[in-house]
């Protein structure tokens, strides 16, 4: 434990005992020094002495009352804090006395008492590594989750402080710059804590230890400032006392003015709001907490910051789709129809899609399991998603829980948070504006798990449809009906979707694709989607079968055709520069060509090998259409292939 190339406290200290206050390392305290031990401990020690290390000296807390240490010494508490005097200031009134600045710097336990007069000396052992603070800590990576989960409330804790005070701002990025090691003890220092608990830290000698005992410390004090920011409210009292006094003293003295309008124009907007949700077709339970804050909106001061956030509740509360749905039109005959059109090959993918969809319109409910895609990335997942959604009628929305590791990331953040909002399934119903849409839970098996509780248990809520028709979001804190989302989820591996929400679910494997198919996919559906992205007509690019081929076995290496459709892209963009630069040139014939860019590259490598993309550049003319893309094309574009083909 004891440190190692670091710095080292001298091996013998003299004993400074307290009896109030807790010093820690890292933070500094003031103490009145009048008893006689600690009077010649400061005349003869720190008046006298000359060198730094003379100014060390060991602070042990707790001692009982110093008027009863004249005589024999009391016992000493074993762990104490070896401190820098930093300032010593004396007077003689009303007794003589010091006063003592003193930044602690580590914990030390005393080994041997040495001599107790005129003050005690004792041989101590250095129990903290004490560093400077430039220096990278070790300790952060061994500790990682603690301290990571330590730093996270640290954080909260001063973020809910008053950051335009300096000394809070300051706070807030000594918390980055500190080593982690050193947070605890000095956030001790900071919050509310007793003395019993600031001796309980002291003697946490293993650091992980008093992460652990430091946290409950941080929870509280957060508890505490959220309380008191809700008992906050007789306080806007007082503000609204003094603004229902300005008013009247305006239309007393002064004719109205801009201001007067400003508020004016404030109050129509509040009244509105109030129309908006008299008029809007939320639960009843939801009208009646609209109602209850419209009414301590229009009392409260908008300067108050809660104004805002007030406001901002009730404008989403307003502009959900509580009972707003689009017709579905199902149709299995003409959703065979599209689904086969918008997607080449996964038979038996389609087939259960089209018997889910058969069930929901025979049974007229959306009770049964949730389908989930598995299978690697680019093997249209999301894109038969989509369809469904299309052959429906219904609005799509794909939320990306990939990472998400924070329950409220789905359920929202309480008001009382500051920035507080609603979670993704609430904010997706605000952007569709309708309350059935298909909901594509995109990458379940990424779903993460934290302190902050475990997304998958959120979702869970959402998808059981037990539950889901009065699922609360934390920030709207009443029920919206899920029960008319369609949810479909897609993963890449089972193995990592958490068990419960596996259990919901009814996996349909989506395996890669053979070459043949790739070629399929790419000549029915990518290339053509491709062109049209790039205003090109096949009149004016061919991609033979060959090169497709070409591409995909020499260029990319993949289940699904995602590459592929990027590398189609990049030809596609290549081509367009062709044919515009070739209209470019058409329209002013003798302007001198300055090439550039991408397209420099393509006029060097031309050279080499003309004839597939046209030569026609120099002759200042459009290229011969269509543009061929062949092998050599092909490298000219994407350049050398990066896999070689592979012998079958
Ligand atoms: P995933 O969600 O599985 O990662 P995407 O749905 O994003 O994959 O698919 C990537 C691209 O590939 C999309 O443009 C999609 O239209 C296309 N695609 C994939 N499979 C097919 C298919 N069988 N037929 C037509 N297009 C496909």
């Amino acid at each position: 434990m004891a440190a190692g190339s670091t710095i080292q406290i001298p091996s013998r200290l003299p004993l400074l005992l307290t009896h109030e206050g807790v010093l820690l390392p890292g933070s500094t305290m003031r103490t009145s020094v009048d008893s006689p031990r600690n009077m010649q401990l400061v005349r003869s020690r720190l008046l006298k002495g000359t060198s730094l290390r003379s100014t060390i000296i060991g602070v042990i807390p707790n001692t009982s009352d110093p008027t009863s240490d004249c005589d024999d010494l009391p016992s000493l508490h074993r762990i104490g804090t070896a401190a820098l005097a930093v300032q010593v200031v004396g007077s003689n009134w009303p007794k003589p006395h010091y006063t003592l600045l003193v930044t602690g710097l580590c914990r030390f336990q005393i080994l041997q008492l040495l001599k107790e007069k005129p003050y005690p000396v004792a041989e101590v052992e250095q129990l903290d590594r004490l560093e400077q603070f430039t220096n990278q800590h070790k300790s952060e990576e061994e500790l990682g989750e603690l301290s990571e989960q330590f730093y996270k409330y640290a954080v909260q804790l001063v973020e809910m402080l008053d950051m335009s005070v300096p000394a809070v701002a300051k706070l807030r990025r000594l918390l980055d710059n500190l080593p982690r090691e050193a947070l605890p003890d000095i956030l001790t220092s900071i919050i509310r804590t007793s003395n019993q608990e600031k001796l309980q830290i002291l003697d946490a000698v293993r650091l992980e230890e008093r992460f652990k005992m430091t946290i409950p410390l941080l929870v509280r004090q957060i508890e505490g400032l959220k309380l008191l920011q809700k008992t906050r409210k007789p306080k806007q009292d007082d503000d609204k006392r003094v603004v229902a006094i300005r008013p009247n003293r305006r239309i007393n003295h002064i004719p109205s003015t801009t201001e007067d309008e400003e508020e004016e124009d404030d109050h129509d907007d509040v009244v509105m709001l109030e129309k908006k949700i008299r008029t809007s077709s939320m639960s009843e339970q939801a009208l009646k907490v609209c109602l209850k804050e419209i009414k301590r909106l229009k009392k409260m001061p908008q300067s108050m910051p809660e104004y805002a956030l007030t406001r901002n509740y009730l404008e989403l509360m307003v502009e959900l789709p509580w009972n707003k749905s689009t017709k579905d039109r199902l149709e299995i005959r003409s959703a065979r129809i599209l689904l086969d059109n918008d997607h080449y090959a996964m038979e038996k993918l389609k087939k259960r899609v089209l018997e889910y969809l058969a069930v929901r319109q025979l049974k007229n409910n959306l009770k049964g399991p949730i389908l989930c895609f598995v299978g690697p990335p680019g093997v249209g997942k999301t894109s038969v998603g989509r369809s469904i959604a299309k052959t429906l009628g219904r609005e799509f929305h794909r939320i990306a829980l990939g990472g998400v590791c924070d329950q409220s990331d789905i359920r929202g953040h309480r008001r009382t948070y500051v920035g507080s909002m609603p979670g993704r399934i609430i904010n997706g119903l605000k952007t569709v504006g309708v309350n059935n849409p298909v909901f594509l839970l995109d990458e379940v098996d990424k779903l993460g798990k934290s302190l902050q509780g475990d997304p998958a248990a959120a979702l869970l809520e959402v998808l059981d449809p037990e539950q889901n028709h009065s699922f609360t979001d934390h920030y709207l804190n009443v029920a919206f009906d899920l029960s008319q989302v369609l949810f479909i989820a897609t993963a890449n591996t089972t193995a990592t979707i958490p068990p419960a929400l596996l259990d919901r679910m009814e996996i349909i494997q989506v395996p890669g694709y053979t070459q043949e198919e790739k070629i399929e996919i790419a000549h029915r559906h990518l290339i053509p989607k491709q062109l049209e992205q790039h205003g090109l007509t096949p009149q004016q690019i061919q991609i033979p079968q060959v090169t497709t081929l070409d591409i995909i076995t020499r260029y990319t290496r993949e289940a699904g055709v995602r590459s592929l459709d990027r590398k189609l892209g990049a030809i596609c963009r290549a081509v367009a520069v062709k044919v515009a630069e070739g209209q470019h040139k058409e329209t002013k014939p003798d302007r001198a060509e300055v090439p550039e860019g991408e397209d420099c590259k393509e006029h060097v490598t031309e050279d080499a090998k003309p004839e597939s993309i046209s030569d026609t550049a120099d002759l200042a003319l459009p290229p011969e259409m269509p543009i061929l893309i062949d092998f050599h094309a092909l490298k000219d574009i994407l350049g050398p292939p990066m896999y070689e083909m592979e012998v079958t």
